[in-house]
């Protein structure tokens, strides 16, 4: 039996994969069973921030395997409160949480802000709705899917998790009407990743702080595919000078490893006391470790402005060809809409022709490492552009 064979005689079929088995991976290049090299516009999605094996991110990660490779959260470990410290100091935040995946940080976001309203306002003012966007994307669990504004993932499970309300993105008025008295939070991408690469306007954002602000209700920035440096700085929010009370990261966080935070404020960061919230695997000292390796890049300004003049680079060169219709997002994550091709039949061909990109809706999403060197880029843009021209 063929790998593939093998594979999906044992494996749930939850994903529609390319007849394609992974070998390994040097720099930004992905290497196939057969020899065969790919640039890699996709990190993952969005996880290997640093490529495959990165120097300096190899060598924390096997230093930890040979040290203290997992411990439970009965013991304090060093590496897990130094990855922890450096986070806060370079989000501006006080404490975080730490899980292992994107929706665990958001299942964690909604539950801290749950118990800020009952501590605050008591069981009786039911004050436990959360208000999220239509087309937003926040995981996979029941209550992170509940989260998630689009209908295509409200299906086969029932019953959902009660308590969310979807208000339009950059819809200010929509916002406002939605902001009754049972609301807790707002839950928001700064760019919607998988609904396709789409921005909010500053002004919504700005409406967003303004009236939570108003309101005490408390801001969820769910920084899973935006943050560790993707957009240019290490949080998005930071392009529009705003500090939510709660932040959620995890994808491109640790280099590759399964880590996810939710990282709390100075007004919410001792909700969840003792008992209350947990994860066998949390803050794990192997995925810490990889997490060093990251947040020493992100602690760089010239690393992330770097990152801010690749997006642009790619940006420009893209604009430039005949297919390209327009193209969104921010840094080293960009959505390109197409004239006349269809996203998937492209991303088919460029595999082909030895290049990894990823789709967004019906669009083309690009998420290169953030390491990525301009020569790279050139090769894997030169694919990428004789392959919409084709
Ligand atoms: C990927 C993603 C998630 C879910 O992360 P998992 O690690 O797959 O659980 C949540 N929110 C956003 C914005 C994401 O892009």
């Amino acid at each position: 039996m063929s790998t593939i064979e093998e594979f999906n005689s044992h494996i749930m079929p939850t994903y529609g994969r390319f007849d394609l088995v992974m070998q390994s991976g040097k720099n930004q290049t992905a290497i196939d069973e057969n020899g065969k090299e790919y640039i890699d516009f996709g990190s993952g999605i969005g996880t290997n921030s640093l490529g495959y094996c990165d120097q300096n991110w190899v060598e924390k990660v096997c230093e930890q395997v040979k040290t203290l490779g997992h411990t439970s959260n009965y013991y304090y470990t060093k590496i897990s409160s130094d990855f922890a410290s450096k986070l806060c100091e370079l989000t501006g935040m006080s404490k975080l949480f730490f899980g292992n995946s994107g929706a665990e940080a958001n299942e964690c976001a909604i539950k801290l802000a749950r118990k800020y309203s009952f501590d605050k306002y008591g069981k009786d003012k039911n004050r436990n709705k959360i208000i999220t966007l239509k087309n937003s994307f926040h995981g996979r669990t029941l209550a992170t899917l509940s989260a998630t504004g689009q209908d295509v993932f409200h299906n086969y499970f029932f019953p959902f998790v009660d308590g969310f309300v979807n208000v339009e993105a950059n819809n200010i008025e929509d916002l406002k009407a939605k902001l009754t008295d049972d609301v807790c939070a707002v839950m928001f991408e700064c760019i919607q990743g998988e609904g396709g690469v789409l921005q909010l306007t500053a002004e919504f954002i700005d409406a967003i702080f303004e009236e939570c602000g108003k309101r005490d209700v408390l801001t969820i920035c769910d920084e899973v595919q935006t943050g560790a440096g993707r957009t240019g700085t290490v949080l998005a929010i930071q392009n529009f000078g705003k500090t939510p009370d709660i932040v959620t990261m995890a994808k491109g966080i640790a280099g590759g490893l399964p880590i996810g935070v939710c990282l709390a404020n100075e007004k919410c960061c001792d909700v969840l006391s003792k008992g209350m919230h947990g994860s066998t695997f949390g803050g794990n000292p192997i995925c810490c470790a990889g997490g060093m390796a990251v947040l020493e890049k992100l602690e760089d300004k010239n690393f992330l402005d770097d990152v801010a003049q690749k997006g642009y680079y790619i940006y420009q060169k893209l604009m430039a060809c005949d297919e390209v219709k327009h193209i969104t997002g921010m840094g080293l994550m960009l959505g390109i809409e197409l004239k006349t091709k269809k996203a998937s039949d492209v991303i088919a061909r460029c595999l082909e022709n030895g290049l990894l990109i990823l789709t967004a809706k019906e669009k083309l999403r690009l998420l290169p490492p953030l390491n990525i060197s301009y020569e790279t880029i050139d090769k894997g843009l030169d694919i990428l552009i004789k392959t919409l021209e084709e």
